[in-house]
This record gives structure tokens, C-alpha cells and sequence, in this order.
């Protein structure tokens, strides 16, 4: 290890680096930093550095306070937006206590800890997230829903703002190693998404974070507003962020059998039967804010019923056409407010449930789910995703398998979160009842 941090010293020397930001996230999923000068680099990677976690959401409390920052190594990038000069670089970090014991608080442990349990089987999880989102206007420095383009679906809009922004996105995150796949405008208007190269369930949703954070600075220094927030703008469509999921085991693809049900392995089976099993428990960390729920909606390409199909996409769970090293499961219903630590660790340990236990999935179903009746849906055994994030909550709380993977503290925070979220939404009054009821009352 000694020979990695003299490595990681010459390269912050040689990038011209002179401030670090040392990253993690706290329990929604935000990026959280404290910044040092280049001189405490040596310190920071060898003996890591201290910080008070009291202020940060869903940590711990004031008694317990002092933790322990350690840098990542392999998660080293410099900032490309900054100046080349004086450059910023930032590292992920594990979050230790005091005591030098990881902490069970941090969303990277708990996603750790889940790989590390599948790893056991001989499994690495790999996902690959499609991210949504919108950039708006800013006016006066703030944020609105306004639209920046009218642009749809595949749409070429060359005079447009927003494909210039796009670009600069894309052109960032490639400048900080990611393999980009595609970029292109959503269905809605100022609906973009970019995909990304797969990769283990660790890396990914370190991505996913980094993802967030640069698009929404570079956004911002093009004067618009980049949201990931689910569902901005009633009637349209929402922003989601399908996860594409895979194992992989002795470098294979271990959801593709060439001679399986359509070419689908035993386990790849067993997988999207554990997904259904715990799917209305995922969904409180798949689905975190109140307003996911929104989007869970019939009508929009959003799923709302617990289902799977090898061809429609009204499915919660759908597996794509591309077999081979390609095989994967799309589960549709996380979007992208989700923290993707924690949401890969719960779709993880629900998959790896269903490998472990043999639990089959219910027949798949290949007709359009909305435009089944209720009876129709009873009839086929289909359920219906968690309403709101306090269904959600309490779904969570009844599912072992998940509460086990996410371990006490979390599930106890994120019970904390939801009910204080959803009782100030519940006593809102929301402008919708004023326009209802105001006049005729
Ligand atoms: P869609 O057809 O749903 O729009 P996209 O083409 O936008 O899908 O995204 C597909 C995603 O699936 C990409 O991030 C890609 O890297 C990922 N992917 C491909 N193969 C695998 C695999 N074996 N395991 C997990 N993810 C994969
Ligand atoms: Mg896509
Ligand atoms: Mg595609
Ligand atoms: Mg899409
Ligand atoms: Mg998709």
C-alpha cells in the first residue's frame, strides 16, 4: 500500500493538483466533501482524515461525532471544469469511525458489504443505469420548470442550448474516465438522458454520484438548471433511472444460457423472482422522495405494477433483446433521486434471495399491464408498487432480506426521514386544494 500512495502523490503532483476533495455521501445520496490542500495528501491517504459527522443527514448523532475519512484510491479524478492550472481533484472515500472500524452509516459500506456477500457465491453484480433528467431555465439566479427546448424523443434540435450543454457533459464525464454509450433527448421536452458502460455495482453507483454532480455544475455554468427530481412537471413524463442488471461469475455472463427458456439461465430466473419478491421494499430506496411517487403512475412509461416481460416495457421488470456477455434484467421502477448505493445494494440482496432460495418468478406478462382491468390484474397475481414514500417505508420495514442488506442504522434513519417527509407533505396544503375547493366552498 505504501508503493500506491507514493504512485497517487507523483500523479496528484504531475496533474498539477493543489486542492483535494475528499467525497461520500450521506443517506439521500448526496455528494458531501471536506476540501484540503495538496500538502495534506500524504496524510489523508495514508492515516486518512477526520471530520465531524453530526451535521450530516442521517449520520450520527453529536456523542459519536468524530469519523474518519479514507480515500479510495482507485477513484482518483481530476475536476475537468476547474483550471488545468491549480487543478481540484477528488477521491471517494470509505467512512470510518473513530475507533478505525467501518461505519455501518455509510452507503458505500452497505453496498460493499452486499457485493461481498454475493461474492461468497462466486458472483459480481454489474449494473448499468440509464439516467434521466431535465435542464430548465434559470431565472435570476433561480431554478423554474420552464423549458429550455420542445425538442422530443431522438430529436435533433442543432441550434439548441441544451445539445451544446449534452456535449459538454459528455465530453466531462469521458475526461473523468467514464465510457459513455449514448446521449439523447427523452421523450419530453427538456428531457435528456445519457447512458453509460456498465460496470460492478461499486463503481457504478460511484458513477452515478458523479454523474449528478457534474451535470448539474456544468449546466449551471451554461445558465440552466439540471434536475433529477422524478417527476417535475405533471403530465409528462417523469425521469427515471432504469437499472440493467447482470451477474457475473468466473468472467461469464451468468444470466445467459444458450440452451435456457429464452436463453435465459436458472439463475437469471431466480434473480427477477427475488426482485418481485422484494420489490415493494426496494422501492423505499429506489424510490425516495415523495414526489417518485408521482412518477409511479399509469400512462407515462413508468411502471406501477410489480411484473416482468422478456418484451414490454409496461413491465416493471424487463429483459432486454441482446444476449451473450449483454444478458441483463432492466429494473424500471428506480429513478434517478435514488441514493444508487443503497438502491444496488437492495436489489442485490433481494436478487441474490431469489438464486439462494430458488425462488421462481410468476408467469411473465406480455400484454400492455395499463391497459388491464383491476380483475384482469388480480386474476394474474400482479400487484401494485407502494402508493407513497410511508407505504413505501413500511414495506420496508416488513421485508427481513432487505432491512438485513441496508443493517439497523440505516433502515432506522431512513424510517426517520420518511415519516417527518411524509407527515409535512401530508399536513401541506398543496396549491391544487385551493384551486379545487376554495371557490366552491
Ligand atoms: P434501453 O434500451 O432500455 O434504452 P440503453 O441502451 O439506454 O437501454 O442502456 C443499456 C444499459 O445497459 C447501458 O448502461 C449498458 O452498459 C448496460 N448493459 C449492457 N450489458 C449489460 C450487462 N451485462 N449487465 C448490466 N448492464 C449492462
Ligand atoms: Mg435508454
Ligand atoms: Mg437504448
Ligand atoms: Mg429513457
Ligand atoms: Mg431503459
Amino acid at each position: 500500500p505504501g508503493d500506491a500512495v507514493t504512485e497517487m502523490l507523483e500523479r496528484i503532483e504531475k496533474d498539477n493538483v493543489k486542492f483535494l476533495r475528499l467525497q461520500f455521501t450521506d443517506l439521500l445520496g448526496m455528494p458531501k466533501n471536506v476540501a484540503i490542500p495538496v500538502s495534506q495528501a500524504k496524510k489523508a491517504l495514508t492515516d486518512g482524515i477526520g471530520f465531524d459527522g453530526s451535521s450530516i443527514e442521517g449520520f450520527v448523532r453529536i456523542e459519536e461525532s468524530d469519523m474518519l475519512l479514507k480515500p479510495d484510491l482507485e477513484t482518483y479524478t481530476v475536476l475537468p471544469w476547474r483550471p488545468r492550472e491549480n487543478a481540484v481533484a477528488r477521491f471517494i472515500c470509505d467512512v470510518h469511525k473513530a475507533n478505525g472500524e467501518p461505519f455501518e452509516g455509510d452507503p458505500r459500506y452497505v453496498l460493499r458489504k452486499a457485493m461481498e456477500d454475493a461474492k461468497k457465491d462466486g458472483y459480481t453484480f454489474n449494473t448499468g443505469p440509464e439516467l434521466e433528467f431535465f435542464l430548465f431555465k434559470m431565472i435570476d439566479g433561480k431554478p423554474t420548470t420552464l423549458f429550455q427546448d420542445v425538442g422530443g424523443y431522438f430529436d435533433l434540435a442543432p441550434t439548441d442550448l441544451a445539445e451544446n450543454v449534452r456535449r459538454d457533459i459528455v465530453i466531462a464525464l469521458e475526461a473523468m474516465g467514464f465510457e459513455i454509450e449514448a446521449s439523447h433527448h427523452e421523450v419530453a421536452e427538456s428531457q435528456h438522458e445519457i447512458d453509460f458502460k456498465y460496470s460492478d455495482a461499486l463503481t457504478t453507483a460511484d458513477r452515478v454520484v458523479t454523474f449528478k454532480f457534474a451535470t448539474k455544475t456544468l449546466a449551471l455554468m451554461a445558465g440552466l438548471h439540471a434536475t433529477f427530481m422524478a417527476k417535475p412537471v405533471y403530465g409528462i413524463n417523469g425521469s427515471g433511472m432504469h437499472v440493467n442488471c447482470s451477474l457475473a461469475k468466473d468472467g461469464k455472463n451468468a444470466f445467459y444460457d444458450q440452451g435456457g427458456k429464452l436463453q435465459l439461465s436458472e439463475t437469471a430466473y431466480y434473480f427477477i423472482g427475488g426482485l418481485v419478491k422484494h420489490a415493494k421494499a426496494i422501492t423505499r430506496v429506489a424510490n425516495p422522495t415523495v414526489n417518485s411517487y408521482k412518477r409511479l403512475v399509469p400512462g407515462y412509461e413508468a411502471p406501477c405494477y410489480i411484473s416482468w416481460s422478456a418484451s414490454n416495457r409496461s413491465a416493471q421488470i424487463r429483459v432486454p433483446a441482446p444476449r451473450g456477455n449483454s444478458t441483463r434484467v432492466e429494473f424500471r421502477s428506480p429513478d434517478p433521486t435514488c441514493n444508487p448505493y443503497l438502491a444496488f445494494a437492495a436489489m442485490l440482496a433481494a436478487g441474490m434471495d431469489g438464486v439462494r432460495n430458488k425462488i421462481a418468478p410468476p408467469e411473465s406478462t406480455n400484454k400492455n399491464i395499463f391497459h388491464m382491468t383491476l380483475a384482469e390484474r388480480q386474476e394474474t397475481g400482479i400487484e401494485t408498487l407502494p402508493g407513497n414514500l410511508y407505504e413505501a417505508n413500511l414495506a420496508l420495514l416488513a421485508d427481513d432480506v432487505v432491512c438485513k442488506a441496508l443493517g439497523k442504522h440505516i433502515v432506522d434513519a431512513l424510517t426517520c426521514i420518511a415519516e417527518a417527509e411524509w407527515d409535512s407533505f401530508r399536513t401541506a396544503v398543496h396549491p391544487w386544494e385551493v384551486e379545487r375547493y376554495l371557490a366552491t366552498y
